[in-house]
């Protein structure tokens, strides 16, 4: 493959953009080589500027699950464009996408619309702390929560694949209300809860973590950590930013059945636009302006054009059960295939799995905290990756994601998928 005209953009690029990028992940720093500039996508296949195709399994980190330019979401987008792109009031969508929120998401009673899953846990957990009175929260190592001061301790994604385990511009003030557990463990919460007994405004947690790869809770864990917010008054907020709508329509709360106080939304709610929300009990969401004392705007929050891609994206989901049946089948499917061949060659790598989200981790331990997940060997993973990418599959460029499964991924790209796998499995290790 020819990758000449990426690198030249990408050359270009660094001249007027930091790295070349507007999102670090992006600068393909964990595994080397020059990112791909995208021309165009159309259900499974992404195309670079090179005319390069390939199978997509990233699927732009989560909005794409129904595959890339989707006739439906183009539709809606374009219809809406024609009535002004903004207007900065209320408009009839926003209406509509709440309700459909509100009918799909167990624990939302009542939703805010923000434009990037970091906003919405930045203003959740400002809710959670002005509802409770209280400044400190929880969070989980090797869980990303976007991009906000406070969540910048020990965050997984792009900030542990370039080794910012504490961003530099962090103030001391602000890191010191962030409490860290570990991911599965939960007597080590239990201990810390008990050390800051009535300090603890807010817990917040991926309930399937999808940012140190994919590492799914333990049996009833996530039960445990509803029982102890409910004992102690903590303010539950799941972070489904990933697994919203896409574990289940419900997301990964009604997947497991436990359902939180508060919940964070991004990627698919969008279809591939700059969409996030809040929402959740009516109690605590009535604590925000204009109702209440706790400040959150947005100048283009719920914008029209966006709300036409996530009506659309949510409405299809809802009435379409069977993508879930789909998707889940297609995890299942090219995990088991890639496990049949790891088994083949002898080589014991882990896998972890649940529904179209999963992570081949290049170690042989099990991975359930961050952890046991920084045991992978991240230049194989590099060396994997390009061996991929060579075989025409686009995996996500470093060894701390989750893939993303769509629906337009069909048969005959599993099989391709599979080959390309044991391909590459066997140059890395030159068998
Ligand atoms: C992607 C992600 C975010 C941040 O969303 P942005 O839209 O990138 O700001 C927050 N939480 C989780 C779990 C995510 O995966």
């Amino acid at each position: 493959m020819n990758y000449e005209k990426s690198k030249k953009l990408f050359n270009e690029a660094k001249k007027y953009i930091p790295g070349g990028v507007n999102s670090p992940v992006r600068a393909f720093n964990s595994v080397g080589g020059t990112p791909l500039f995208i021309k165009k996508a159309k259900g499974a296949y992404i195309y670079d500027e090179d005319d390069n195709k390939y199978i997509e399994l990233y699927n732009s980190w989560g909005p794409m699950i129904l595959g890339h330019n989707h006739p439906l979401i183009a539709k809606a987008v374009k219809s809406s464009i024609k009535d002004s792109l903004s207007f900065g009031a209320p408009t009839r969508k926003e209406i509509q996408i709440a309700e459909l929120i509100v009918d799909m998401v167990p624990s939302i009673e009542s939703v805010r619309m923000v434009n990037s899953g970091t906003e919405a846990t930045m203003s959740a957990i400002r809710l959670a702390r002005g509802f409770t009175g209280k400044d400190k929260f929880i969070k989980f190592e090797g869980c990303y929560h976007g991009h906000g001061d406070s969540f910048l301790i020990a965050a997984g994604s792009g900030a542990m694949t370039l080794g910012v385990p504490n961003s530099p511009g962090v103030t001391e003030g602000t890191a010191k209300d962030t409490l860290l557990a570990p991911y599965n463990n939960f007597a080590a919460l239990q201990q810390l809860v008990d050390e800051n007994k009535g300090e603890i405004a807010a817990l917040i947690i991926e309930p399937v973590a999808g940012n140190m790869g994919c590492v799914l809770p333990r049996l009833n864990y996530l039960q445990q950590i509803r029982d102890l917010c409910t004992k102690e008054g903590i303010v539950l907020i799941f972070d489904e930013v990933m697994t919203g709508f896409r574990l289940a329509k419900g997301g990964a709360q009604e997947r497991f059945g436990v359902i939180p106080d508060m919940t964070t939304l991004g990627k698919i709610i969008g279809a591939g636009l700059p969409v996030g929300a809040y929402g959740g009990k009516k109690e605590i969401m009535n604590f925000v302006s204009p109702v209440g004392p706790v400040y959150q705007a947005g100048t283009l929050s719920g914008n029209p054009v966006a709300m036409s891609a996530g009506i659309t994206m949510l409405t299809y989901l809802n009435e379409h059960p069977e993508v879930y049946q789909y998707i889940d089948n297609l995890g299942i499917e090219i995990v088991s295939g890639i496990r049949r061949v790891l088994l083949k060659h002898k080589l014991p790598y882990t896998i972890n799995q649940i529904g179209s989200m999963y992570s081949l981790f290049f170690t042989e331990e099990e991975v359930t905290d961050l952890e046991s997940a920084k045991t992978a060997d991240t230049k194989m993973f590099g060396l994997y990756f390009h061996e991929m990418l060579k075989r025409g599959v686009y995996l996500p460029p470093a060894q701390f994601e989750s893939l993303f499964l769509s629906t337009a991924i069909q048969e005959k790209h599993v099989r391709k998928i599979i080959k390309a796998h044991e391909e590459s499995i066997l140059a890395i290790h030159n068998l």
